[in-house]
């Protein structure tokens, strides 16, 4: 392991943290004249690296070795693939999920998972738990909301992705969603993130928007060391100085990602832009730095949406979008996974049911 210490560090301040490093069990070695790059040599046990980033004279960990963390790439680490009914992301596979920010309606979320299926994408993006700011906004269907989403599932076989808040609420939504969304809200719920970590099912990891890179992978490694390898991280942009979009796509960072973990990572442009009139331009950077897939809210009333209606793009943008990312992965190499043209997996009347 490489450590970067503090700069200006006497002697004598280095002591005790060299004592800890030997007490560890490591060789220590300076590598540098003004004392500032560590390293340490031995095996060491998965707590010693964040022991030693939260140290006050330590300021990174530059080279983590054999850090035991599951998300890291290291040793060459192939791609882990996570396939979401007909579609993959990750080892050359690119896919997209859409639809609307909240699930309001029956009749309108058929509309747009029919929709957005016309544009060649197989998964249904829909919250039926909202995380919303305010208490007083609307807070999604619950219940209600996911049986609309499975019934549209039945409907049409599309896969669902959608967002749990309570670790309660784990085992209802892990029977309705092909994937398990985690929000920018709850990325740092250490008993959420082990909770859908043992539900069975991919997860959607989304970047806390105050998230470090580093604290990030650190949110994923709670699911992965729950025995999940299925989870897709998200970039949906972080809190910036400046309002003009709502968010900052943090493109360096998925960049970034695709290096660091063997995790497949996509981009939220929607959440990011806050405007529909940016999505389309961000969801290109975004697979243009390396993401794995995009996740779009489109609304065919933006108007009246519940929620997020000012970013969210029409089914006639959506298509233009698909066709984008089809010419730009396969700049690359990669292959925009298409909803494949089967009937649907379980045609059913489950819709008179919820009306
Ligand atoms: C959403 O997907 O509608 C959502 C609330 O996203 P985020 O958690 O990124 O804000
Ligand atoms: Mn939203």
């Amino acid at each position: 392991m490489l450590i970067r210490l503090r700069h200006g560090l006497a002697s004598a301040e280095l002591d005790p943290l060299l004592k800890l490093c030997r007490d560890l069990g490591y060789g220590t070695r300076f590598l540098d004249e003004g004392r500032r790059l560590l390293e340490l040599a031995g095996q060491g046990d998965r707590t010693h690296r964040t022991r030693l980033e939260d140290h006050p004279d330590v300021v990174e960990v530059v080279a983590p070795g054999d850090s035991y963390e599951l998300h890291a790439r290291g040793g060459g680490r192939p791609d882990t693939v996570v396939r979401i009914g007909d579609v993959a992301f990750g080892g050359g596979d690119v896919a997209i999920a859409a639809g609307p920010c909240s699930v309001e309606d029956y009749e309108r979320l058929l509309l747009l998972a029919r929709g957005v299926q016309d544009c060649g994408v197989s998964i249904l993006r829909g919250g039926a738990f909202k995380p919303r700011t305010s208490p007083y906004s609307f807070q999604g269907l619950g219940v209600i909301g996911l049986e609309m989403l499975a019934a549209v599932r039945d409907e049409t076989g599309i896969a669902i992705v959608t967002e749990v808040l309570d670790p309660r609420d784990v085992e209802r939504v892990a029977e309705v969603a092909d994937w398990i969304q985690i929000g920018t809200r709850s990325a740092t719920n250490f008993p959420l993130l082990t909770e859908v970590g043992r539900a069975g099912k991919p997860v959607l990891l989304k970047r806390g928007f105050g998230a470090t890179v580093r604290e990030f992978l650190l949110s994923a490694e709670y699911v992965l060391n729950a025995g999940n390898e299925d989870v897709v991280l998200c970039e949906r942009g972080v809190r910036s100085f400046d309002s003009t979009t709502r968010n900052l796509l943090d493109v360096g960072a998925v960049a970034h990602l695709a290096a660091a973990t063997h995790l497949p990572v996509i981009v939220d442009p929607s959440h990011a832009a806050g405007r529909a009139d940016l999505v389309r331009p961000l969801a290109r950077a975004g697979l243009a730095a390396g993401a794995d897939g995009l996740i779009i809210e489109v609304h065919d009333d933006p108007a009246t949406a519940q929620s997020d209606g000012e970013q969210a793009i029409s089914l006639e943008d959506l298509r233009a979008l698909t066709l984008d990312a089809k010419a730009i992965v396969s700049l690359d190499g990669r292959v925009l996974s298409d909803r494949s043209l089967t009937s649907p997996a379980h045609p059913s009347n489950a819709k008179e049911s919820i009306q």
